[in-house]
């Protein structure tokens, strides 16, 4: 790779969970030169059954609005930061700026307030202990009064701001509007913070630090010790996220795709693994191996059919518009319309039609007469993602053996003209099963066969 002048370092909340993980933070920072400006999210759970500062701050604010006493829960968040603060030894002491935030909370502060104190506070902690200057996200991050981000604006603050540091501590998910009225960003907007910051400053790379060594192929509650993928990119992972992949806020990836700028996910517990590098798709990168044809596998389950059967159906002209303007008077979106000459489904979530199936029905009745109309409940989507595919033979063939070898009934298959993705309708009882076999086909084999 160049040589690497300037990268953006965004931590998780799990990252900077306690005391502990500041010193990992810490070390990762201060091992390259190039780490100059760090983004932090709010603490994050030390355990599995422990609670997100942001959680708590939410909770304080609903409290606050209720007109209940916030003491008891404001003390636990107190508690963590200077729990931080003082296990480090910390010059800083955050209690005034603790008081501040629970006099405003007392006082009637937004949910967006309340939540941005997260990451608010942690960056003071962090900027302390690194040394770095504290730069305030509400003085750098734009919003207009409907609370959509200004993309031109915040560049031009960030640009100016940042240009003169040489190194810094920007806090994630907020900013503010004109009249400086804090405003955060979806749940997990962090990730959209160091994306901004990135682009702003134009970094090489865009460091976003978690807990698992990458993305990986595979949902690691699926399939055990599921291996990361070395190298994706951003249109693979927008399929990989869209089927239920959970990586980074959505939002983040356009900032840094605009710009051409890599994001490299790395697990800040084990700093010395290479992560998963996301890059563009006419990259030089991309074109390296992946490893595997695919490049990985997600799914949701959720999701029911509309079958619909008429004889002629495919002669009469306009049948698909009319079932369709049912669904968009209804303002219901759809997912996938597989066809046959006599015969069409509609695959959408279940959600989107739950306690309107009745309407649905008697409307699609009432537009096309069809012979017979059924709602088929229970199925899942499952996407195989890999830009491998394209210049492969077999995929398919290798996939869909693997599923009827287990027995795995497969109700649609969908395969986009990019040749990128191939989704596969099953029933839910089958999916987890779905997925553990086309991982092994293509995954596990390969490893055993490298080896
Ligand atoms: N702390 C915020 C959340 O829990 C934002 C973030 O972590 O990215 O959603």
């Amino acid at each position: 790779m160049n040589q690497v002048d300037l990268k953006i370092v965004k931590f998780g909340g799990s990252s900077l969970a306690d005391a502990n993980q500041f010193r990992k933070v810490k070390e990762i920072v201060t091992a390259e030169k190039a780490r100059r400006f760090v983004v932090p999210s709010a603490p994050g759970k030390r355990s599995s059954n422990d609670i997100k500062v942001t959680d708590m701050l939410y909770t304080c604010q609903k409290l606050a609005s209720e007109g209940a006493d916030i003491s008891e829960p404001f003390g636990q968040i107190r508690a963590r930061y200077l729990e931080i603060a003082n296990e480090l030894s910390l010059s800083y002491d955050p209690s005034a700026a603790l008081d501040e935030v629970y006099e405003n909370l007392r006082n009637g502060a937004t949910k967006d307030y309340a939540a941005s104190r997260g990451e608010y506070l942690n960056g003071l902690l962090l900027s302390s202990y690194l040394g770095y200057q504290f730069v305030d996200a509400a003085d750098v991050v734009r919003f207009d009064a409907n609370g959509v981000l200004m993309m031109d604006e915040t560049m031009t603050l960030m640009r100016e701001k940042l240009g003169k540091l040489e190194c810094a501590v920007i806090p994630g998910f907020y900013g503010a509007d004109e009249n400086g009225n804090v405003i955060t960003f979806s749940r997990g907007g962090s990730d959209v913070t160091g994306s901004l910051v990135a682009r702003a400053v134009s970094a090489d790379i865009y460091e976003n630090w978690t807990d698992v060594s990458g993305v990986l192929v595979a949902d690691p509650r699926i399939v055990a010790n599921a291996v990361p993928i070395n190298t994706i990119t951003y249109e693979e992972l927008r399929e990989l996220s869209y089927m239920g992949a959970s990586v980074l806020h959505e939002d983040a990836i356009f900032p840094v795709r605009a710009a051409d700028i890599p994001i490299n996910i790395r697990n800040t517990n084990a700093p010395d693994a290479p992560g998963t590098m996301i890059v563009a798709s006419d990259s030089a990168a991309s074109d390296q191996f992946t490893g595997y044809t695919i490049t990985g596998i997600a799914g949701r389950k959720g999701f029911c059919a509309i079958n619909i059967q008429k004889a002629m159906m495919n002669a009469e002209i306009g049948f698909c518009r009319k079932v369709l303007s049912v669904l968009e008077e209804l303002n219901i979106s759809f997912e996938h319309m597989p066809s046959g000459i006599d015969t069409m489904s509609i695959i959408l979530p279940e959600d989107a039609i739950h306690g309107r199936e009745k309407t649905v029905l008697s409307k699609i009745r009432k537009a096309v007469s069809p012979d017979r109309l059924e709602i088929e409940h229970g199925i899942s989507l499952l996407a195989v993602v890999g830009r491998g595919m394209r210049r492969t033979r077999g995929t398919a063939a290798r996939i869909f053996a693997a599923l009827a070898h287990a027995r795995i009934n497969v109700k649609m298959i969908d395969q986009g003209s990019s040749e990128l993705n191939i989704i596969i309708g099953l029933l839910d009882g089958d999916f987890e099963e779905a997925v553990r076999r086309i991982y092994d086909v293509f995954v596990s084999s390969t490893i055993t066969e490298q080896s």
